[in-house]
């Protein structure tokens, strides 16, 4: 499971995020981010595409653990 996280003083309300990924990410009334819920395995590619488009950088995409106390490895570097 992923989780999206706004870093809200770098959003600059472009929206381009939310244009991508609707399932997940609406806007509030000045065209800000409003993420609703985490990242299903089927939305991953949205979310990842969504996240890479931020023109400010300020839309991150972290793994998160499925069960509550389970432990989330760190992706693996490419060789
Ligand atoms: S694309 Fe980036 S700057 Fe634009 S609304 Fe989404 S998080 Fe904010």
């Amino acid at each position: 499971m992923l989780r999206l996280r706004l870093d809200p003083t770098a959003c600059a309300g472009h929206g381009l995020c939310a244009d991508l990924l609707p399932e997940r990410i609406s806007r509030d009334e000045w065209g800000f981010p409003i993420i609703s819920g985490d990242v299903p395995p089927a939305l991953a590619a949205h979310a990842r595409r969504a996240a890479r488009a931020c023109p400010v950088l300020a839309l991150r995409l972290d793994r998160i653990a499925d069960r509550p106390g389970a432990r989330v490895m760190p992706p693996r570097k490419a060789d």
